[in-house]
């Protein structure tokens, strides 16, 4: 059985759906905070509480035969990590220490680890390898990073075997649109346009055109929900096949282009068949200029390839917008 943690949250949902498809067991643990309980798949077991409960954890560990973890549950807003800092690191770091004692004391030896290209701060080359230096500006890529050397220091001495992926910027939804993105508040970029074209805002705000960037607005590399989950497949199957190997290994996943605010909004336009009203805002704080991936070490290693460009990964989270209005509720 596979434990999913935060699998009632936007990418931890998609997961666990893809691998109940492909004929896992699944666990779910979320204290629903932030994730719906509309969006666990009904194959999953779901337990309502926190990662970092040892009493949860021990009686999940004791009932149930764990071959290996994905850690999604986490606090993972850019703004909101420098505003309140320390619930990034209770919410990322203390509870991830208390999950991975839990791990060691019942010899789980697999982990799969959300990580981010927050990690990076703001690297000095356009397209981001995992050997470049992290320098985080934000306390959530703080945080982050400090769970990424934990887990190395705890693989030397435990000979625990993980995956830590680094995200670029997921968007997108389910090709049903069953399930879908839905933060309260919303602060992401593509589902806040899409919502002010569906008539839910007056404008979309642009924090910053006064970047270093060809238009002045910000660069992000997006990446499907999907592709992003079938990343986390291909790391688990790995993990599980070469059991017998150490595996200490760090992934970015992105799809190496790069797309402004302002190319977003136009995309988005497109789509949506509507005009956006946009208002130029201050740069929102810890937002580096520009993140793009290469991807290629996870080609190479994985095998993986994204399947959705940008295009079709806005369609899909227009579906999703469409089809559910109002979210979850
Ligand atoms: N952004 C924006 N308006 C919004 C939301 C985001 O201009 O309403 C910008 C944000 O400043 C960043 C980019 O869009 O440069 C992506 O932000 P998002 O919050 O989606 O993801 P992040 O990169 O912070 O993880």
């Amino acid at each position: 059985m596979i434990l999913v943690t935060g699998g009632a949250g936007y990418i931890g949902s998609h997961v666990v759906r893809d691998l109940a498809d492909r004929g896992y067991s699944v666990l779910v643990i979320d204290n629903l905070t932030t994730g719906h309980i509309e969006a666990v798949d009904k194959r999953a077991i779901f337990i309502q509480g926190d990662v970092g409960d040892p009493k949860l954890l021990e009686r999940i560990f004791k009932t149930y035969s764990i071959q290996a973890v994905m850690h999604f549950a986490a606090s993972c807003l850019v703004g909101e990590s420098v505003v309140n800092p320390l619930k990034y690191y209770q919410n990322n770091v203390v509870e991830t220490v208390r999950l991975l004692q839990k791990m060691n004391e019942y010899h789980i030896k697999h982990f799969i680890f959300s990580s981010t290209c927050a990690t990076y701060g703001i690297p000095n080359q356009s397209t981001i390898h995992e050997k470049l230096p992290t320098n985080p500006i934000n306390p959530y890529g703080k945080s982050k990073l400090m769970v990424e050397t934990m887990l190395n220091s705890n693989s030397d001495s435990d000979d625990l075997n993980y995956i830590a992926l680094r995200y670029f910027n997921v968007a997108g939804a389910y090709h049903s649109g069953e399930i879908g993105e839905d933060h309260d508040p919303e602060t992401h970029l593509i589902p806040n346009i899409l919502r002010h074209l569906q008539g839910k805002s007056p404008y979309i705000e642009i924090f910053g055109d006064d970047y270093a960037t060809p238009d002045g607005t910000c660069i992000r590399d997006y990446i499907h929900v999907t592709d992003l989950s079938a990343g986390h497949i291909l790391a688990l199957e790995y993990l599980l096949k070469n059991q017998g190997q150490k595996t200490a290994e760090i992934f970015n996943l992105g799809n190496e282009r790069g797309v402004s605010v302002l190319e977003m909004i136009n995309l988005c336009e497109q789509v949506a068949g509507a005009k956006a009203n946009v208002k130029i805002q201050p740069r929102r704080k810890g937002d580096p200029p520009q993140l793009v991936a290469s991807s290629q070490k996870i080609r190479g290693v994985l095998g993986w390839a994204p399947r959705y460009d940008i295009k079709s990964t806005i369609e899909t989270a227009w579906n999703w917008h469409q089809k559910h209005p109002n979210g979850y509720n």
